[in-house]
């Protein structure tokens, strides 16, 4: 299979709107991945106005940024949040409209006060070092407890702010809100199921997530939106801010660790309650930011022929009649979902909050629903590529994004697609915490063959991928090699096989191949196999030419010593330099532009493994890279040579005679050679450990003083190449420009002196991938 790039983007610098939920994609990926694999002109009509098929509408994002390509994209969206999220990144109300609602609903009447007023009451407390009433930015709870133990606020009257302990008031009033729960919780059921309906229970469940204070906020807001009398863009514009309020005001806000992902109902030890006015006020800013302005139309009403989005609410199979009819797919797009119980009831219960019962209806299921394996996902997955098999012609490409990938995500897509006819073309993956890109191809009508799953065969993947790779992998790299190697042997799946008992043997095997083999070595802190890194036990010549080696990757068999494959990271280093000496003042993306490219699929670099390359060889000047002074390949040469002939020196100094052996510099003593210098320029000190020919109390390994974070970065990173390097002694140049410098040295000395300058850990913190 040859594994296309890694496509970089850019983290949106905003995460807009309920972020936390949204698959967390890079933005410009999709916009260059378009135009090689997909025409934006229709091929029979030679005109602008191809079409794209998002089958999942899992990501706004994803659908927006192709439809401002040029594109027109039919998305199918079951979703009422999801597709209110892609109506509203699609067409934004302007910042005038959001304003004015928020004023409409501030000045409404609750009896005598105004609606604004009274809701922004319930968050009075008395500031602690003034006694000021102010508002307070949140409540702080702990699971099961029915008073607040803290509270958060930023007093503006005397600047006192932080966390501070709830006082009697704050309890007080707390329990006065919850005096009248019942009447609101009610109600608020009500909105989502009626009375005698079976889903009652589940609406009422989800609404446990709900403190009493928020619940009256949301409803007291909720009830009051129909007598507003709002125009439609304001209505919009208010059910956006009171969406974005809906999720701040729930339990999932685990305190003080506010960046999780939540994919469960399940309510925090500690929890922070938002002020939900403030809330309601960050939302304006919020949406404001997301301007955007592409033509966003439900089907089967008309779209501009250079863009826009056309949602299909309905079912992708009643869909896929139609579609074949009328419309030419160029290409299928997607973020690959993966199962959020917490995100999917949620949406149920604010879909019937701001749009009523009706709006929840076909959604309903998703309130029912409390447990999502990966066996379910796949069953979904394949429903939904099984209606793409038919509606697609032979050929088709289908970009599809994994978000948060675990191995069980991967193995779930994989087989899903697979076993509905689609051929995995590539698949490229950076680290753990990157969406993975995939490509599959409609596959041919014909039947499947499917042949039994055969370990030697996932060994000798992995095994050549290791090898390859030249260092250790995560467990995830490791087990997508497995998957792969699955995929061509056509035994991801067998005939008659439910996908539980398909996902759990593959999973058993790839975990076996891996515990079974005494050539893979385990690098965790755990037992379980899913978890650290894999790696080979140390590499010879003779591993490169087992029959591992030779039968799945027969082009790198014919391996001598001297290029025995060096680590990635080490490769990496040398394409970065090697770049920069022909482009300097290149941007970052330049850099992942020209970097891809050599190591595509499974062994694309980190950023943390570039920006540390970058750190240490390379200065910016705003967005722009390059060398170091110092690092420019002529004045490093220069440095070499500088160093060679300091070594020689102080060795002359110390009564040794100092000559070169090949790329060696040594020091001898009565005919016995004690000390071996391999200078290096770069931190590629795994080659140096490769190469140098003398036992490691002999070698000394000499690197500039700028290449110490790096090398111990990668120290870091690879547990095989530490415990290699460990015996080693590492001495900095300056260490070498100091002992010219000592007037009196001695043989004891200089070993002391050595001693004293060890390879320090980087001074900013590591990131350890
Ligand atoms: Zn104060």
């Amino acid at each position: 299979m040859d594994h296309q790039p890694y496509i970089p983007g850019m983290s949106p610098a905003d995460p807009g709107p309920l972020s936390r939920f949204i698959p967390p994609l890079e933005e410009g990926v999709i916009s260059a991945w378009l135009p090689p694999h997909a025409s934006p002109f229709d091929a029979a009509e030679g005109r602008p106005g191809s079409w794209l098929l998002d089958p999942f509408g899992f990501s706004p994002r994803l659908v927006l940024e192709a439809a401002r390509s040029g594109y027109r994209v039919l998305v199918t969206v079951n979703n009422p949040i999801t597709r209110f999220l892609l109506e509203m990144f699609a067409t934004p109300p302007s910042e005038s409209e959001f304003k004015a609602a928020l004023a409409e609903l501030e000045t409404a009447k609750k009896g005598d006060e105004r609606l604004g007023t009274h809701l922004q009451s319930l968050y009075l407390t008395p500031c602690e070092k003034c006694g000021k009433e102010i508002q307070a930015q949140s409540f702080l709870w702990r699971k099961g407890e029915d008073i607040p133990y803290a509270r958060i606020y930023e007093c503006r009257e005397c600047g006192d702010s932080g966390e501070r302990l709830a006082t009697q008031q704050d309890i007080d009033r707390a329990k006065r809100i919850a005096a009248t729960d019942g009447l609101h919780r009610s109600r608020s059921f009500e909105r989502v199921a009626a009375l005698n309906d079976d889903d009652r229970i589940y609406a009422e469940e989800a609404i446990e997530h709900y403190l009493p204070r928020p619940l009256y906020f949301l409803h007291t807001v909720i009830n009051r939106l129909d007598g507003l009398n709002l125009t439609s863009e304001r209505r919009r514009a208010l059910n956006a801010m009171i969406l974005l309020a809906c999720d701040a005001g729930n339990t999932l806000w685990g305190y003080p660790s506010e960046r999780l992902r939540p994919k469960q109902l399940n309510i925090p030890n500690q929890f922070r309650e938002h002020n939900l006015w403030i809330q309601l006020e960050r939302g304006l800013s919020l949406w404001t930011e997301t301007a955007s302005g592409v033509v966003c139309e439900a089907w089967p009403k008309k779209i501009p022929e250079n863009g826009g989005i056309c949602i299909y609410e309905g079912r992708l199979k009643e869909l896929a009649q139609e579609v074949k009819k009328e419309i030419p797919i160029a290409a299928v797009i997607g973020s690959v979902p993966r199962p959020n119980q917490a995100f999917w009831t949620l949406s149920a219960l604010w879909a019937g909050w701001l749009w009523g019962r009706e709006a929840v209806e076909p959604y309903k299921l998703a309130l029912r629903r409390r447990r999502y394996d990966w066996a379910w996902n796949a069953t979904a997955l394949h429903a939904a590529f099984s209606h793409l098999f038919d509606l697609l012609p032979l050929g088709t490409a289908f970009f599809g994004l994994l978000a948060e990938p675990e191995p069980s995500f991967l193995t779930s897509a994989l087989t899903a697609a697979n076993a509905a006819g689609f051929d995995l073309q590539s698949l490229a993956m950076r680290t753990e915490y990157d969406p993975i890109q995939v490509l599959w191809k409609r596959g041919e009508h014909l039947k499947r063959e499917t042949n039994a799953a055969n370990m030697e065969d996932v060994q000798a993947a992995i095994y050549s991928h290791l090898l390859e790779r030249g260092e250790p992998a995560s467990y995830l790299h490791t087990h997508a090699t497995g998957l792969i190697a699955l995929t061509e042997t056509h035994a991801l799946m067998a005939k008659e096989q439910e996908f539980d008992e398909a996902l759990r043997g593959t999973q058993t095997l790839i975990q076996n191949a891996l515990s079974s083999n005494k050539r893979f070595v385990h690098y965790s802190t755990g037992e379980s196999v899913d978890t650290g890194l894999w790696g080979l036990t140390d590499v010879t010549l003779s591993d490169a030419q087992s029959p591992y080696f030779r039968e799945s990757n027969a082009s790198v068999a014919a391996l001598s010593q001297n290029d025995l494959p060096e680590s990635l990271s080490d490769r990496v280093e040398v394409a970065i330099v090697t770049f920069l000496q022909k482009n300097p003042n290149s941007i970052y993306l330049e850099i992942e532009d020209d970097l891809y490219p050599r190591f595509p699929g499974l062994l694309t670099p980190s950023k943390a493994m570039i920006y540390a390359v970058l750190g240490s060889y390379a200065e910016r000047d705003g967005a722009a890279w390059k060398l170091r002074p110092e690092d420019v390949a002529a004045s490093r040469r220069n440095e070499l040579i500088t160093i060679t002939a300091m070594i020689e020196a102080v060795g002359k100094r110390l009564n040794y005679s100092a000559h070169k052996v090949e790329k060696n510099l040594v020091w001898e003593a009565d005919g016995q050679i004690q000390y071996a210098f391999y200078i290096l320029a770069s931190a590629l000190v795994g080659r140096a450990i490769l190469e140098t020919p003398y036992s490691p109390e002999q070698t000394l390994i000499v690197i500039p003083g700028g290449r110490a974070a790096l090398a111990a970065y990668k120290a870091q990173r690879d547990p095989a190449l530490a415990s290699r390097l460990k015996n080693y002694r590492v001495v900095k140049y300056r260490l070498l420009r100091t002992l010219v410098e000592v007037p009196v040295l001695t043989r004891e000395t200089f070993e002391e002196q050595l001693a004293s300058d060890p390879l320090e850990r980087a001074k900013s913190q590591m990131i350890m991938f």
